[in-house]
């Protein structure tokens, strides 16, 4: 079959890459110069350290498959993303650890000490956290999480933490031990050549052919048996139900020399910056060498139907324009939505590898079956 991908992220060429292997023939378009989408790397002219364009991005994962397939694709080098974020004129460590606490509250208290005193904080009569707002005042109190979460979310959201889902903040762990790992997962990486290098070899296929700069007009169809869409849920109908929220990133560039921040990310979690985080990309490779620094410091916004989407945003009161889009695509005959925009949905890489690689199976099953393709092989919002 001739199917026509929009999109070369890693949904994009994790689907493209498993059906050219099962003989079928693939396009891959994507409207911006380079593949990789959003986790998109290349080296900074000046400084030759690779840059994370659109953002820091660490692989992790707790799913053997996937962490396999990735390397099969360039070489994954061990790193431990270990996060400090600054509040109130203090630095800490982050995710909330006994560290944290500890230094937070001016203690030395031990696990379970922390455990006992940090309930004492807590909203024990929030049952069932909907809101981010809730999941925070029933695991952290009012005090962690005015100082750490609060206007961090505000920044990076654009609206208060009592409209936005609880799952946002459920991605971030708490412990009561000295770990100060970001993430809790059994493998963590980056590629040592980027992820753009990655996604190249994915791609590199005699079945696959590659248009950069091109954009997705709808009477392409015609060419094409079928359609995988990787882009914005609400793009693909243009936005005939509204516009979906979305947030976008700007980045401020930064050069200086020897270790700018000491760090590769810090987070600002108080008002008295408008930026979230800072990213100093050398740290990033810890494999190499280099003498000058290039930081990038991150500033969220609305996004608009000219930027580039990154985070949907999902609003606890919004749920019905997804779900009225989430129809309209199940309606539609000859084309499958996927990953984090075409789905909407707050996806990490590992996520979007294993779901890709699913979604191809379940295509293949139907193809021998001679049913026809679904709009979603994942619904699970
Ligand atoms: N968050 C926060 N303070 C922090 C780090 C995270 O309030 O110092 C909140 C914020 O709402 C963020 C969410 O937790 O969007 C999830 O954080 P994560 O690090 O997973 O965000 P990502 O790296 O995907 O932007």
């Amino acid at each position: 079959m001739k199917f026509l991908i929009v999109g070369a992220g890693f949904s994009g060429a994790v689907i493209g890459r498993e059906l050219a292997d099962l003989g079928h023939q693939i396009t891959i378009i994507d409207s911006r110069s380079h593949v990789a989408g959003n986790c998109h790397t290349a080296r900074d002219d000046r400084t030759q350290i690779m840059v994370h364009k659109y953002g820091p991005h660490i692989f992790h994962t707790d799913n053997q498959e996937v962490w396999e397939y990735i390397n099969q694709f360039g070489e994954m080098m061990p790193y431990v993303n270990r996060v400090k974020a600054i509040t109130n004129g203090q630095v800490y460590t982050m995710p909330i650890n006994l560290h944290t606490i500890n230094q937070f509250f001016g203690k030395t208290f031990n696990p379970s000490e922390a455990r006992f005193f940090l309930e004492s904080q807590t909203d024990q009569s929030i049952d069932d956290p909907v809101t981010f707002e809730q999941q925070a005042l029933k695991f952290v109190g009012k005090k962690i999480y005015e100082a750490f979460f609060k206007y961090y979310t505000i920044k990076q959201w654009g609206i208060e933490p009592n409209r936005l889902p609880a799952s946002v903040l459920k991605r971030l762990p708490i412990r009561f031990n000295y770990d100060d790992n970001y993430f809790s997962h059994k493998y963590q990486g980056i590629p040592k050549e980027g992820y753009t290098k990655i996604i190249e070899n994915i791609i590199n296929h005699p079945r696959i052919k590659v248009i950069l700069n091109k954009s997705f007009e709808h009477n392409m169809k015609h060419e094409f048996d079928h359609i995988i869409w990787t882009g914005a849920l609400d793009n693909y109908f243009d936005y005939e139900l509204g516009e979906l929220g979305y947030r976008t990133l700007d980045f401020e560039t930064s050069y200086g020399n020897g270790d700018m921040q000491g760090n590769a990310v810090i987070n600002y979690c108080d008002n008295t910056s408008s930026y979230t985080r800072i990213t100093e990309h050398k740290h990033f490779s810890p494999w190499e060498k280099h003498e000058n620094s290039i930081c990038h410091k991150e500033f969220s916004r609305i996004c608009t139907k000219n930027d580039i989407p990154y985070y949907p945003i999902r609003l606890v009161d919004d749920k019905q324009m997804f779900e009225e889009y989430f129809k309209l695509a199940n309606q539609t005959n000859g084309v499958t939505f996927v990953g984090r925009l075409g789905t909407y949905r707050y996806l990490d890489m590992d996520v979007t590898i294993k779901e890709a690689l699913e979604i191809v199976n379940l295509m293949q099953k139907h193809l021998k079956a001679n049913i026809n393709l679904q709009a979603f092989y994942h619904y699970d919002h």
